[in-house]
């Protein structure tokens, strides 16, 4: 319900948001003028009252849905207790947080190093690989987004790589997709294969003792929820094997129970030597990232400094977050229920719409993280253009569903704790909206 107070208090945040706040990723004048005031579980509430179903999990990053009691609750007695440490020292919320996190990584795991965020997290992983081996090169996909930092903008693929003005000792290459595909491929293990073919290629032309690290996203995130094929990672790595290169997974975005397993990694046969992780660690609440490091990328700097650091490295209430939640996500089955719920009901759900709206060409997905690919025509495969997906952004909104758009996709992102009801309603919403979506389209 709203009132005249409560609709006072929306009109006054987008003032301010307008005459005070610089936006990311975004013209100033086309700024979103969409408030948030508070949450629960998969929905949020504006400064005006009105609920919304968050399929965005604001940037795929609330897993645990928002305001989980426990995670609040220990935010709230750490912060009653030590609100700031240097990363020099010890503390015990921060041991006890690097212990849950190694606990779901392979053998051979035992270091973290804290970061605040996704970005950094790539930044430092880069740098220890680089130390580690003695070499400079790193190899990314084009199709990637690994943070808007130094390095982790060099390494990111899509257009947020200009300007590169850190550009150095980086090389992209093309990873499988099979829908469009950039080898002529017409099955996923042809994908698969070619695309392996590719990154052969791309070793050798640049010199395998010149390159450091292949960083990749287990399930590229940001590029459309590209699932790999089949084989895809375990090749990567054997041709890391083969030349000493060190092969670093960015988990930040499918990490942490999003695919419905608490790496993504952990459903491929694929071991990397350094994991990057932020958003589900903590799902935000307080911000947070971090490396986990192999051990003998670790062992490297027993007698050697590491030249890194950040002041907020391993801060209490980042800390005291992690573990709460990771200990919830534990006793309450959470990644358990998002593979779940994936398989149950968003999967099937999202082919059912498929099955009866012609403008979607291709759904991908698994746990909680989904891609549904949206085209004028099935048989070209050309994308929605951008007027039309800024109309289906404004519709779903207007139906009460905060969407994530990108490109010419929906991508269908709850937190892992969504209920099938739930899914049941947003699902009404997308199938109203896609309706629609061809109309004026030739
Ligand atoms: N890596 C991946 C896969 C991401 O999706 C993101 C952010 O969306 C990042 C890194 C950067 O994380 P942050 O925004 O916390 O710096």
């Amino acid at each position: 319900m709203t009132d005249s107070l409560t609709e006072g208090l929306d009109e006054l945040a987008r003032e301010l948001d307008k005459d005070h706040v610089f936006h990311s990723w975004s013209a100033q004048s086309h700024a979103s003028t969409l408030t948030i005031a508070s949450g629960r579980g998969a929905r949020v509430w504006d400064h005006a009252g009105r609920e919304y179903l968050d399929f965005s999990s604001q940037l795929v990053n609330v897993n645990i849905g928002h305001q989980h009691p426990a995670v609040v609750q220990a935010i709230r007695e750490q912060a009653e207790l030590l609100t700031t440490i240097a990363p020099s020292t010890v503390n015990l919320a921060r041991g006890e947080a690097a212990k849950r996190i190694v606990a779901h990584a392979p053998s051979g795991f035992h270091k973290v190093f804290f970061t605040n965020g996704g970005a950094d997290a790539n930044e430092n992983a880069i740098r220890m690989a680089r130390l580690h081996t003695g070499r400079d090169k790193i190899l990314s996909t084009y199709r990637s987004y690994h943070g808007n930092t130094g390095a982790a903008v060099v390494a990111t693929g899509d257009w947020r790589r200009v300007p590169n003005e850190f550009a150095r000792a980086h090389v992209h290459f093309f990873g499988p997709y099979l829908y469009r595909s950039e080898f002529w491929a017409s099955s996923p293990e042809e994908e698969s294969e070619r695309a392996l073919r590719h990154l052969r290629r791309v070793i050798e032309a640049e010199g395998p003792s010149s390159i450091a690290a292949v960083l990749l996203e287990t399930i590229p995130g940001t590029a459309g929820v590209l699932v790999p094929p089949p084989g895809y990672l375990a090749g990567v790595r054997e041709l890391c094997d083969r030349h000493g290169i060190m092969l670093i997974l960015d988990e930040v975005m499918c990490g942490f129970g999003r695919s419905g397993r608490w790496f993504a990694f952990d459903g491929y046969d694929v071991r990397p030597d350094l994991i990057t992780f932020a958003k589900g660690v903590n799902s935000g609440y307080v911000p947070a990232g971090g490396v986990v490091i192999s051990d003998p990328i670790a062992a490297t700097f027993d007698d050697r400094v590491f030249p890194g650091g950040l002041t907020y490295s391993g801060h209490p209430l980042a800390m005291a977050s992690i573990v709460a939640t990771l200990d919830a996500m534990a006793s309450e089955g959470i990644v358990d229920h998002a593979r779940e719920i994936g398989a149950e009901s968003i999967g099937p759900a999202l082919e059912d719409l498929a099955e009866r709206h012609a403008v979607i060409g291709e759904v991908r997905g698994e746990g909680v993280f989904w891609a549904v690919e949206l085209v004028t025509d099935r048989k070209t495969r050309e994308a929605l253009p951008a007027a039309a997906m800024g109309r289906i952004k404004s519709a779903l909104v207007g139906r009460g569903l905060l969407p994530f758009v990108q490109d010419n996709r929906i991508h269908v992102v709850p937190p892992c704790v969504v209920t099938a009801e739930e899914v049941a309603d947003a699902m009404a919403i997308y199938d109203e909206v896609l309706g629609t979506a061809l109309e004026g389209e030739g």
